[in-house]
Formats: structure tokens, sequence, C-alpha cells
């Protein structure tokens, strides 16, 4: 299998975040993920490591909104010279509710419009590896579209909770969506989000789209973060009704239960019947992942890969989360070692 991959994701290292309740933590989606699941990735016979190619913008304008990437572009030059008290990140402390909110000048002002959380933290190299993350992914749509039965796009930093026009959650380009859309041109893709937080920024971009069928299986928005969006009544819109489905799951979901909503799930990928298949794999569904409360084991994260690649689809699997970094390379494995 090509694996997609870039050095470049060291540029983005935000020396913290904060908690609910203000406690600042030490970032948990760090570089060190991404070693973990080299080593794991080095120690098989089936990963090939490839450096990822430059698509350049126009990829990623086609999902997001210009003024919003402009916006991540030059956030960092614009935080160091408004000379702020401390510059270790730019993060802004208020922020937009969207109900009709004016976009404002001040760069903090615009922080609260394009960002939604205290987690989407920007360094000076956050944007540089943003879109050499967007281009592992796309790298990878293309080998499958010139025959690869599958790729994996070893993506950091994740992308699955960046919308159309915000950041949050770690994400600031959504790199499954960017690889949907260049797939979408050849044909139905359907995207199944696994991580175990809401797909919603996957969720805002494709909401009104009849060709890209978009599920997402995540921990129940009524306790888990992004709290907003991720509930089964969100089905699409206009066009795009029935071509969005939520399958939010309870704390504690085990193996059995989880794998009962994934069958639904390829069952309406099925029905659908796409071209291809993109899979936004977050490990963080692991029994012992630090932000989760799913108990997948890593042979359920198998089986998972087991049931997905029994669709047999030209698959692009998109890394997303996954925090307990111990187990990231066996979980990634267990899960990749199914599709060939
Ligand atoms: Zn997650």
């Amino acid at each position: 299998m090509k694996i997609f991959y870039s050095e470049t994701h060291r540029k983005h290292d935000p020396p913290f975040e904060l908690f609910d309740g203000g406690l600042r933590v030490p970032y948990l989606e760090n570089p060190d993920r991404m070693d973990r699941i080299l080593n794991a990735l080095r120690k098989t016979d089936w990963a090939e490591i490839h450096q990822p190619s430059d698509f350049g913008l126009d990829s990623i304008l086609a999902v997001h909104d210009a003024e919003y990437i402009d916006f991540l572009a030059s956030c960092w030059t614009e935080w160091l010279d408004s000379k702020p008290k401390d510059s270790s990140v730019f993060l802004p402390a208020t922020f937009a509710l969207r109900h009709h909110p004016q976009k404002p000048k001040s760069l903090l002002g615009r922080g609260g419009y394009y960002i939604m959380d205290l987690s989407a933290c920007i360094v000076e190299g956050t944007y540089t590896a943003a879109l050499v993350s967007a281009n592992c992914a796309l790298s990878a749509a293309s080998s499958v579209v010139n025959g690869q039965s599958s790729a994996f796009a070893l993506c950091r930093p994740p992308g699955h909770h960046a919308g159309k026009d915000y950041a949050g959650g770690y994400c600031f380009i959504n790199n499954a969506a960017v690889a949907a859309h260049s797939l979408s041109v050849n044909g139905k893709v359907a995207l199944l989000d696994i991580d175990y937080h809401c797909g919603n920024g996957t969720q805002d971009i494709f909401y009104e789209r009849d060709d890209v069928l978009t599920i997402s299986i995540h921990a129940d928005p009524d306790f888990e973060y992004p709290s907003y969006f991720g509930f089964a009544n969100e089905r699409g819109k206009g066009n795009g009704f029935g071509f969005h489905h939520n399958f939010p799951l309870p704390k504690g979901t085990d193996d059995d239960s989880y794998l009962a909503a994934l069958d639904q799930a390829l069952e309406l990928i099925q029905n659908f019947a796409p071209k291809f298949l993109v899979v936004s794999a977050g490990m963080d569904i692991y029994a012992d992942d630090p932000l989760g409360t799913i108990k997948v084991t890593t042979e359920g994260i198998g089986e998972i890969g087991r049931r997905i690649a029994s669709l047999n689809l030209p698959s692009v699997i998109v890394m997303e989360g996954g925090y307990n970094n111990e187990a990231l390379g066996r979980n990634i494995t267990s899960f990749l070692g199914k599709f060939k």
C-alpha cells in the first residue's frame, strides 16, 4: 500500500492547548503521533512510504472559502506584527456565534470568526503543514484514480473538524474533503468518518451535495465535542437531503455495538453505489484513548478495517485523530492491514 507522508508536519507544533475550565495542557495532537505510526508501518512488509506531490491551491479552494484560507496564510505574520504580550500561539478569546455576524477587520476578530475553539492553535508553521497535509490526501486520491486499490494519507494536522470557512479541533484544512472532492470529478464518492468525534467539517462541506455521500459514526454530541453537530436528525439539505448520516453512539460502546452501527453505514454505502470511498480514520475510538469514551479494542479496529475493505471499493484512507500515542502504531496497522 502506498502511504503519503511528509516531515513538514513538524513545523506545526503548538506548545499547549486549553481544556474546559481554562486548563493549559501540552498539545495532544503532537508530532510524536506520526513517529509512532511510521515506526509501526516500517515494520510491515506492505507499507511503501512516498512523498506527496504539490497540487496547488485550486483543489483546496474547491471546498474551502478563499478568505478563510487567506486568513490561515497570513495569521501568524499579522499576529507577530501586532506585538502580542504572549506570542507562543495565536488563539482568539472571543468567538463568533454564527447567527448573523459581520466579518470584522481586526486579527483577533477574524480569529474568532474563523476558529471554533481553543484547540486549533496557530503557530508559525501551521499553514505550511496544513497545505502539505492536504497534499498527502490529494496524492493518495491521485494514486487511487490511477489504479491503486487503496492508499493511505498519513496526514498531520488532521482535517475533519475544518468546515468550509472555519478551523477547529486541531484541524485547519479538511484533507478528506479535499480528497473526496477531487475524486468526485471521476464519479460518486462515499466518505465514511470513523473518528471518535463527529466529522462536523466534512458534514458542513458536503451538506448540500448529492454526489458525495457523507456518513459519520461518533460519540453522541449530547455529551461529546463538537457538541453542536452530529445528531441523527441532520440528514443534509436541498439536493443533499438524504446524503448525510450521523450515527451518534453512547459512552462505553464496545466492539459488537460499534460493528452493528458500522454495518448499517456500510449498507448505506452499498446502496449509494459509489465509485470511490474515502475513510476518515481516527483511532480515538480505541478503548484507552485519553480523549475518548468508546471502548473499541485493537482487534475491533482490525475488524472495522476488514468490513470496510470488503466493500471492494477503491479507497483513500485519511489519518484523523487518535491520541494514545503508544497504541497508535498497532491500531493503524491493524486497520490498514485489511486493505491491499
Ligand atoms: Zn477525534
